[in-house]
């Protein structure tokens, strides 16, 4: 399985705790040559939505929400 991880927030998911964690963007990097490497689906980093990221959302549908209306 491969890792999600937010490079944004520097987060990574970790499945057996099911939640994000914080996760240094140094050790991903080093994830990455590993899985140049050694390409199997365990060291393969996939860019994902973390939790932080998710939570700016509601963010911004308020403020599209407190757009006053033109009238028109
Ligand atoms: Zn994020």
């Amino acid at each position: 399985m491969a890792l999600q991880y937010c490079s944004k927030h520097q987060r990574l998911f970790t499945v057996r705790q099911n939640q994000w964690i914080a996760f240094p963007s140094e050790l991903i990097t080093r994830i990455k040559e590993l899985y140049q490497r050694f390409p199997l689906p365990e060291f393969e980093v996939i860019e994902a939505r973390c939790d932080q990221c998710e939570e700016s959302v509601p963010e911004t549908s308020r403020e599209q929400l407190d757009t006053p209306n033109h009238g028109e």
